[in-house]
């Protein structure tokens, strides 16, 4: 059973793993998925076994290793698999694979636990026992019994147990062993339920009677399940006495329930909403269920305009799922979101099954950690999180749920640079489980296959309680130009719906997409522009701090008094930032309350939530920003949304311009109307003609979706063909070309056979970082050709000796800079 070697995936940008010899004292703790320490070199590693083996290669002098950190394999078979996956498709480095899928490494604060499994309580309970080894058996399991089930393995250990033969013990199915965050201890909550609904208690069939209080608490509790006390006074608006009565005679009864360590200040007193589903979405979720009747694999895209109630659909999806013995996935393009859908599923989840962890990277790794160490034994089985959340050690899973499919912040921009929506289907492939892609302006791809019959297609047509979607208007800026004369960022139509709102006492937004002040420096005498000396790419004014900085790679510049190149007086400042937006914006409407939200002021998830929640509670009039705000918040008092310049997204150098053009435009116009009030959106422009805004107007995702895939068809991009972006990069410009050019040599034979190879040219961001780097662009109809080019490639390279770490693959590119 227990082989002498395995495999060792180390975090190094190494595509290899290392074979180790297991010492016959970790024989039966070492297994695929375990954490080691091993011997590097001269230093030690910690890293993660992906197989044992029998033997080891013989060429090198084999080591131990020196210490097992899991008790139980912290990555699961699946997760192994997963990892492979990865690997062979993005051509990234096992280890830094394994390493992005792990737990944080806070390995003195494990803690140990022996627990009873359901086979081994009963055999707790026999008498008849024969051999001696079973009488030992049997005293340990009776004493779990005694204590309730659970013990900390250093009592257990002060019996005279050792690994090796708990471990039998596991394996007979006896005990589980549990892993576990030691820390502060969890907090915990009073959840209030109601016995009739749970219990058999005779007495609560009679609800007392005329008492209208307790008829409150009781509707309170049929329509939710189980509350937390807090939250039960605020749904039934009764006081904490009536409930106390209620329990004293027996109608409801209480438990002491651990609050997640992850839960935000705000879920106290949050009540969820809970709706009847409109036709629509019950038609969505009878399709979903459907699906989980079928018991397989497939992939369904919820296609729902903004404020269709896509959230509604997901939590009720994830309700079968549980009801069902399985456990499902949220992902969520951003951590601001996270703590709301999160919120959510605690209170519709949180008291009612086990558990809802949250991960994100936010998050500190003791805390990661420990909600990481939940899932894995099993105690939540909702994780909600970002990105690399679809890394969760979950069993059984049933639903991977990715919301907002097309946002880019799914797709890792450093090694391994994997697609969370992608390894999402793969995943739920790979575990027989359902994917569901929620989105207001699926990406080309996913809708492409759900129009090809791929994926299955849900739509939700209109928003929820018939409200209408915002009427989107545009601003010509050469008209307003050729008005005024100004070159203001707010147009005569911006500021004049501005002034209606502040005289209605609404609300608006104001989107601009650069943050800082402004975001280019040039000299008017020669044209020069003031450059970061790292990458190449102009450096952005901020001015407030009164200095320049690059946004690549965050180097910093004194404000240039002359030209740094022809020494001329005339440096000039060009191009609107969110800070001047709401330099301006203060300027013209001096009476409004006003405050900015980009990545400069909302430094701490504190200073987000601040800003919001001032802005969702009324304590401001206009709330300036970035991308942020363009997603998902549900704010009921906005009327008017203005989008500053749709253009610069638009002439961006990327086949995917027009695409993202769309779906911001499309997602902002979500932010306007979403309360009883009628939401107006103002899209100013330089070039109203562009069908990626002429299309928005009409918020019509079909009519974009088509004539973007004639022009993808057309130019041979995805979803027609599979992309591959491959960097050469390195300080050095020679060798930097000279790699360029060997790879140049191994790639040129293939080009033409089924797929075609441009470049080596410059990067688009021909410097960055003090890097210099030269580009290839693969393009095939065929993935696996693709695939195989590039696995020769990583061959050739270490035949050549050219470093691992100066090639760069990016599969599946979103961006082509
Ligand atoms: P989306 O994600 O599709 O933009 P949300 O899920 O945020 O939309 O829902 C928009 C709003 O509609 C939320 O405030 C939600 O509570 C509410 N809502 C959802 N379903 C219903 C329903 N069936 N009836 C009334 N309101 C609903
Ligand atoms: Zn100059
Ligand atoms: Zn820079």
């Amino acid at each position: 059973m227990s082989l002498p070697f395995c495999n060792v995936a180390l975090p190094l940008p190494l595509r290899t793993a290392f074979t180790y010899a297991i010492p016959d004292a970790l024989r039966d703790s070492v297994q695929p998925g375990s954490r080691v320490l091993v011997p590097f070199r001269n230093k030690s590693l910690v890293g993660v076994v992906v197989e044992c083996v029998q033997h080891a290669p013989e060429s090198t002098k084999i080591r131990e290793i020196t210490k097992s950190l899991d008790f139980i394999p912290a990555l699961t078979p699946k997760l192994i698999e997963l990892g492979h996956w990865i690997a062979g498709y993005y051509l990234a480095p096992v280890g830094e694979v394994f390493r992005a899928m792990l737990p944080p490494v806070t390995e003195l604060r494990i803690e140990r636990q022996i627990a009873l499994t359901d086979s081994g309580r009963s055999a707790a309970q026999k008498q008849a026992v024969t051999t001696s080894a079973n009488q030992q058996h049997h005293a340990l399991l009776s004493q779990l019994a005694e204590k309730g089930g659970v013990m900390p393995f250093a009592s257990v250990a002060k019996l005279g147990w050792g690994d090796a033969a708990l471990q039998r013990l596991r394996r007979a199915g006896l005990i589980e062993i549990r892993q576990s965050m030691l820390g502060r201890k969890a907090k915990t909550q009073r959840v209030i339920a109601w016995k009739g609904v749970t219990g058999m208690v005779a007495a609560a069939a009679q609800t007392p009677a005329c008492d209208a209080k307790a008829e409150s608490v009781k509707a309170a509790l049929h329509a939710r399940g189980p509350l937390p006390l807090s939250q039960l006074l605020r749904v039934a608006e009764v006081s904490r006495s009536v409930i106390e009565r209620m329990l004293r005679d027996g109608f409801l009864e209480s438990w002491e329930e651990r609050v997640d360590a992850a839960e935000d200040p705000f879920d106290a007193g949050y009540v969820p909403p809970a709706h009847d589903l409109n036709a629509e979405q019950e038609s969505a979720l009878k399709l979903v269920r459907a699906r989980f009747e079928l018991g397989e694999f497939g992939v369904l895209v919820l296609h729902g305009v903004t404020g269709s109630g896509k959230t509604e659909v997901y939590l009720r999806a994830v309700q079968e799922t549980l009801a069902r013995g399985k456990t499902a996935i949220i992902l969520v393009p951003e951590i601001a979101l996270t703590l709301w859908i999160g919120r959510q599923c605690r209170a519709w989840f949180g008291a009612r099954f086990e558990g809802v962890a949250v991960l994100h990277s936010a998050l500190r790794d003791v805390e990661r950690a420990r909600e990481w160490w939940r899932v894995r034994n099993g105690e939540a089985r909702v994780v909600v999180g970002t990105r690399s959340a679809i890394f969760a050690p979950l069993q059984n899973l049933g639903l991977i749920i990715v919301d907002e499919e097309q946002e880019s912040s799914y797709k890792q921009e450093e090694t391994p640079r994997y697609h969370g929506r992608d390894v999402a289907i793969v995943r739920a492939k790979m575990e027989n489980a359902v994917a569901l892609l929620g989105s207001a302006t699926p990406s080309l791809e996913t809708y492409h296959h759900a129009r090809d019959g791929k994926y299955e297609l849900l739509t939700l047509a209109s928003r929820v309680e018939q409200r209408a979607m915002a009427s989107v208007e545009i601003a010509d800026l050469r008209e307003d130009f050729a008005k005024t004369h100004q070159t203001s960022p707010i147009s005569s139509a911006l500021h004049a719906g501005i002034q209606e709102c502040l005289a209605q006492k609404t609300q608006a937004l104001v989107l601009i997409n650069r943050r800082g002040y402004s975001w280019s420096v040039l000299c008017r005498s020669c044209g020069a522009s003031v450059q970061c000396e790292n990458c190449s790419i102009s450096m952005t004014h901020h001015k407030q701090r009164n200095r320049l900085e690059c946004h690549y790679c965050g180097s910093l510049k004194p404000i240039p008094k002359q030209c740094p190149k022809c020494q001329s007086k005339y440096v000039y400042f060009f191009g609107e930032g969110s800070e001047h937006l709401e330099e301006r914006l203060r300027k013209e409407f001096p009476g409004a309350r006003i405050a900015r939200l980009d990545r400069d002021t909302a430094r701490t998830k504190r200073q987000y939530q601040e800003t919001l929640s001032a802005f969702a509670s009324g304590a401001l009039d206009i709330l300036v920003g970035t991308q942020m705000l363009a997603k998902g918040h549900d704010f009921q008092r906005v009327t008017l949304v203005g989008v500053v310049s749709a253009d610069s997204s638009l002439s961006l150098p990327d086949f995917r311009a027009a695409e993202r053009t769309f779906q911001l435009l499309t997602q902002v116009a979500g932010r306007a109307g979403r309360g009883e009030l009628p939401g107006r959106v103002l899209i100013q422009t330089f070039y109203p003609e562009h069908y990626a805004i002429q299309d928005a107007v009409k918020q019509d995702y079909p009519a974009f979706y088509e004539r973007e895939t004639q022009f993808r068809r057309v130019m041979a991009y995805p979803p027609f063909t599979s992309l591959a972006n491959v960097i050469v990069r390195d300080t050095d410009l020679q060798k930097a070309i000279r790699w360029s050019r060997q790879l140049s040599e191994y790639f040129s034979p293939h080009d033409g056979k089924g797929l075609r190879i441009l470049g080596p040219a410059a990067a688009p961001l021909a410097r960055l970082k003090s890097e210099h780097r030269f580009q290839f662009l693969l393009k095939s109809p065929r993935r696996s050709v693709l695939a195989n080019v590039l696995s020769g490639a990583m061959t050739y390279l270490e035949l050549k000796e050219i470093p691992e770490t100066a090639v760069l693959v990016d599969m599946d590119p979103l961006s082509l800079m």
